[in-house]
């Protein structure tokens, strides 16, 4: 049994790739995790997923395999090299995963990135199960290599912490590809000014058109005859429907499969066309299904991005002869269940947007607390009392907006807590009048993309005191390091950033810098109250260690050793239970 996220680690490395790179960020943050413990491979967590990304296509155009993970809203930061990247191609295999999170498990949005697919010009599988990805990893590389093209893997949370049963080779049987290492210099297909990029621009939708005809014929997509008795008008499609299909991708599948075979009063008959390919659409496949059924549902998570396209070419309209039922059956918002899927067929309770199934047991509401023990806690209690705007950002110290602290009053994504407290700043002035601002942020954030905010904050001359919570760790993903951990990937001991040296070269006066044992209450507050009374850009560091990772280093046998890199003084561990990183 493996989790999605397990199969596409093993499937990147029978595919015999050279590199894999990313950003934690749940749900694809085992993807790596699972990675670095083959051999014969370079892994590492960089600071954010532009930067995995540019570290993944370099890789690959030196002739390496390379995949690099991210959650959908990492693609957002990745975008940049992406859309370039479709034009540079890529030499060895690039395969990025976009891990999205329908339904918000851990997310602030609910982004469908197979639009990232379609506006980027990326082909884009997505497996259903576990044995999917493992074969639909290989596949991308391959798919990669042969169109020169970055190729997407989605998954969904559901898929990537799911197990299934996989089939596995013997890893000493596996032969696995290996690409010619070296770099060509062809200025004309890497180096992207317009004059070139106009070029490639051609080269591009040739590689999609040529795509698309793969599509047609590739296992990825394939239908499914499932038995049972005639639909009737049980399943919506109405008295005397005959043939029902239906489209899907994804773990839908699982679902749609368990409706029809799973039916009040046994089995019926569907044909499934089911797309691990979601971009390009095989054409001519689907209007062939569609004239051979009477009524075909797409079933699909949150967008309606398969039915647009359907219904784009004629699919559905009247005269058509064939019944579409999309989005006007399921719902787009949220993810997707066994009961959804029966509710929009129509075989149970009607399902509104974005319901879920209510659980048979009540279970009493448990809201995410920072950790009993978590040495940031402090910090908040301070900024509340003295009535502060707080500016945060993503990670475990969002929890700070919930009680007993309520002192968080913005979150927006990566790195807006120095910004957005910035343009605060900026619009408020010296208004006497104006609140105290804030900005709070964790350590692996701030080098994500705190840093780039910070120094357009100081070379702008604003006012505004920015808070590192540093724990030393990444801790809201399951405690990978970052640069100010003094560890890499698999603990390997490596450089930290220094904070007083940062504040240097950032031209921070002195009285404006100062750094703070996070478990000593007295001086967090007490400097708090300080840096909040003074102009200009005030940068405070509250060094801590996570209780978490506490265990896990205590564990490893790197306790005492750590704490004596945090220079912290030896305090009691709180023994914590309950829920932790939110
Ligand atoms: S996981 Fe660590 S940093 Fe996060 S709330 Fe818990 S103790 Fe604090």
């Amino acid at each position: 049994m493996l989790s999605g996220n397990e199969a596409i680690a093993l499937g990147a490395w029978e595919a015999g790739v050279a590199v894999g790179c990313g950003y934690p960020g749940t749900p694809s943050t085992e993807i790596l995790e699972a990675l670095f413990e083959y051999p014969d491979l370079y892994c590492e967590w960089s600071v954010n997923e532009k930067v995995a990304l540019e570290v993944g296509l370099g890789a690959a155009l030196a002739g390496g395999r390379a995949l690099v993970t991210m959650k959908h809203v990492g693609v957002n930061v990745a975008a940049d090299p992406l859309f370039t990247a479709a034009y540079t191609g890529v030499n060895a295999g690039l395969v990025i995963v976009t891990a999205d999170d329908p339904s918000m498990h851990s997310s602030q949005n609910e982004q469908d990135n197979r639009h990232y697919a379609i506006a980027a010009k990326i082909p884009m599988f997505e497996p259903s199960d576990a044995a999917e990805a493992l074969e639909f990893t290989k596949a991308a590389f391959e798919m990669s290599e042969a169109y020169d093209t970055p190729v997407f893997l989605r998954t969904t949370t559901r898929l990537s912490h799911s197990k299934s049963v996989v089939e596995v080779a013997d890893p000493a049987t596996v032969e696995r590809p290996r690409h010619e290492r070296g770099f060509t210099k062809n200025p004309a297909k890497y180096v992207m000014i317009p004059g070139n990029a106009r070029g490639r621009r051609v080269v591009v939708e040739e590689h999609l058109r040529a795509l698309a005809e793969v599509a047609e014929t590739h296992p990825a997509n394939r239908i499914e005859s499932l038995p049972g008795r005639v639909a009737d008008t049980t399943v919506t499609a109405g008295a005397g429907s005959t043939r029902v299909g239906v489209i899907t991708s994804g773990v839908p599948y699982t679902y749609v499969r368990e409706a029809f075979e799973n039916a009040p009063g046994g089995p019926i008959a569907v044909d499934i066309l089911t797309l691990g390919i979601v971009h390009p659409l095989p054409r001519r496949m689907i209007e062939e299904f569609a004239r051979t059924h009477d009524t075909v549902y797409v079933v699909e998570e949150l967008d309606p991005v398969i039915e647009t396209q359907v219904r784009s070419w004629g699919i559905g309209a009247p005269g058509s002869g064939t019944r579409l039922i999309g989005k006007d059956a399921f719902p787009s918002i949220g993810e997707f269940s066994a009961e959804v899927v029966r509710a929009g067929l129509g075989l149970g309770a009607p399902a509104a947007e974005g319901s879920r199934v209510a659980p048979a047991l009540a279970v009493p509401p448990r809201p995410p607390v920072l950790c009993a023990g978590c040495p940031h806690g402090h910090v908040y209690a301070a900024l509340r009392d003295k009535g502060m705007v707080v500016s945060g950002d993503i990670g475990c110290y969002s929890l700070g907006v919930l009680p007993p602290y309520n002192a968080m009053d913005t979150l927006v994504d990566m790195g807006a807590s120095i910004t957005m407290a910035h343009g605060m700043d900026a619009v408020l002035g010296h208004d006497p009048a104006r609140p105290t601002i804030a900005a709070v942020i964790g350590d692996s954030t701030f080098a994500h993309s705190g840093l780039t905010g910070l120094l357009n904050a100081c070379w702008n001359k604003r006012d505004g005191l920015y808070i590192v919570l540093d724990n030393g760790t990444t801790a809201m993903t399951g405690t990978q390091p970052n640069p100010l951990s003094g560890e890499r990937m698999g603990r390997e001991d490596a450089w930290a950033l220094s904070y007083p040296y940062l504040a240097k070269a950032f031209g921070i006066p002195d009285e404006n810098f100062a750094q703070v044992d996070a478990h000593d209450r007295a001086a967090v507050t007490a400097t708090i109250d300080e840096l909040a009374d003074r102009r200009g850009v005030r940068l405070l560091a509250v060094v801590g260690l996570c209780v978490i990772e506490a265990k896990e280093l205590s564990k490893a046998g790197k306790l005492e050793d750590k704490r004596e890199d945090r220079r912290l003084v030896h305090l009691p561990l709180i023994d914590v239970g309950g829920p932790g990183r939110g």
